[in-house]
């Protein structure tokens, strides 16, 4: 009988932010918070749902095979790990490999930064590579993957998503996981290419779904339906972080002969390059994109805040926008939800129905974009308490339990704002219905997401303001403090096409 080895290390590191990452915060996905699980425990949790890791659970029953767990983490989008973490997943992995194994399947996301270590998954790739030099590796990858030389160096076959908001988890650990087995079958023998070119792409304009990179993915996708490759991935990357490895980049699996493969990558980052000013997203003032907004009529209109997204790393208590919204008097809102646990305490205990007054949020500054956090100050009535439990409906994580820990409605009479205990970006509805709160007939739904939400809310509405309110996942790339970064690097510089 076959031994599979398989493990989930996750986190997408937006290294300006001062949102802390320990160790405990890779609790699994779910309601547990106590650090990454192993064993059987793991792939209970990981089993039925969408990600890679249920793909190579299912991948190994069919094909007979055992598969161990070696240890399943993931923390929320945040600021960089602690060194830590990286021994803690590599050891794990290691030793799990001891008595023998015939391949290892990793459910990874590539966006990872420690403090100390700039490029983890690729650390974590070669510490296994040393431990174990011949052994078959498969990786999945978020489609928001910085991807690095000593990566695809340590790596048998690589695939990546292919949506944003990420809807196909399973399916790209079924095609990396597919790929691996046919190799061991000996029908195949994956040879990867790769590059990765010197350009930031804006999160708000790298979605598949739409050009610019449409075109690019469709192709990628078209290539590897119709077995011209094994695998092709494009990466939009990750660019909220200041190291070396961050741009667009693509993979191509190719079997054994790489000269195919060799041409559509240049094929695919040709496009991509060509395209490059078609990535850049252009802000525009916050009060103007509100007016806007205001101007619509009726809703439902999804007011997307993308300065502050707890998805990238965001502190979710940035109220510059809510504030505006108030200001300019729109009507039948629901907002949130916005990460304070001080307040929820303090809501709690006064009770459904008790008015108050109270400074919500802006808790944590942000010396990085040198922005300092700003409460504001709200009075409400406090319209219901839950527990922050719910099941994900929507296309994304279907079936996944999210707790955002104590959750609170507090009712100004124009706007339910959403409070609770832990940060969630909300990409499905279940963070306003638990609570009682229909968005789908709000006229303005204010959300901290820049594209997740499509995810849950596309379904509801079809009008959407995006909204360049302030925060540590701000648009205005020209705010960060760059250090480590590549450059020159598009849009920041000009690069000479000639050098690529
Ligand atoms: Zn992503």
């Amino acid at each position: 009988m076959q031994r599979f080895v398989t493990a989930v290390m996750r986190h997408e590191t937006n290294t300006f932010s001062p949102v802390p990452t320990p160790l405990e915060a890779f609790s699994g996905r779910g309601a547990d918070r106590g650090g990454p699980l192993a064993g059987e425990a793991a792939i209970l949790q990981c089993r039925g749902t969408n990600t890679p890791a249920a793909a190579y659970i299912d991948l190994a029953e069919a094909a007979g095979a055992e598969l161990v767990m070696a240890v399943s983490g993931s923390a929320h989008p945040s600021g960089c790990a602690e060194d830590a973490v990286i021994d803690y997943f590599a050891d794990a992995v290691i030793d799990t490999l001891q008595p023998g194994c015939d391949a290892l399947f990793l459910d990874l996301h590539g966006g990872m930064a420690t403090v100390g270590i700039d490029d983890p998954e690729g650390e974590l790739l070669a510490r296994i590579r040393g431990a174990a030099p011949d052994l078959p590796i498969a990786v999945a990858f978020d489609f928001h993957s910085n991807i690095s030389a000593l990566t695809v160096d340590n790596a048998t076959v690589i695939t990546g998503y292919r949506t944003y908001p990420h809807v196909d988890m399973y399916e790209t650990g079924s095609r990396a996981g597919k790929t691996l087995l046919r190799s061991l079958a000996g029908e195949v023998n994956p040879a990867m290419v790769w590059r990765q070119l010197p350009m930031l792409t804006h999160l708000n304009c790298q979605t598949p779904s739409r050009q610019p990179m449409k075109d690019i993915m469709d192709r990628a996708i078209q290539a590897e339906a119709e077995a011209e490759v094994l695998n092709a991935s494009v990466f939009g990357c990750f660019p909220l972080a200041d190291i070396s490895c961050v741009g667009l980049s693509s993979i191509i699996v190719c079997d054994r002969n790489t000269a195919g493969g060799a041409a559509l990558l240049d094929e695919l980052l040709g496009m991509a390059w060509d395209r490059r000013d078609a990535f850049i997203f252009t802000t525009e003032p916050v009060e103007v994109s509100i007016a806007h907004a205001k101007s619509l009529g009726s809703g439902p209109i999804i007011l997307a805040d993308h300065g502050d997204v707890c998805g990238s790393g965001g502190t979710q208590d940035v109220m510059a926008v809510l504030a505006e919204v108030m200001r300019q008097g729109l009507t039948n809102v629901c907002a949130g939800p916005y990460f304070d646990p001080i307040v929820v305490a303090e809501l709690v205990a006064a009770g459904v129905g008790a008015e108050v007054t109270l400074a919500l949020g802006g808790r944590m500054d942000m010396p990085a974009i040198g922005l300092k956090g700003e409460p504001l100050e709200i009075s409400g009535r406090v319209r219901r308490i839950t527990d922050g439990r719910f099941t994900i409906t929507g296309p994304m994580m279907t079936g996944v339990m999210v707790d955002m820990g104590r959750t609170v409605v507090l009712d100004t009479g124009e706007v339910e704002i959403v409070i609770s205990e832990q940060r969630h970006e909300p990409f499905d509805v279940g963070c306003f219905t638990h609570a009682g709160i229909d968005p789908a007939r709000k006229d303005y739904i204010l959300i901290k997401s820049r594209q997740h939400f499509r995810a849950g809310f596309d379904a509801i509405t079809e009008r959407v303001v995006m909204v360049s309110g302030p925060g540590i996942t701000t648009s205005d790339y020209e705010k960060f403090p760059w250090q480590k970064l590549r450059r020159p690097i598009h849009p920041l510089d000009l690069v000479n096409t000639n050098e690529l």
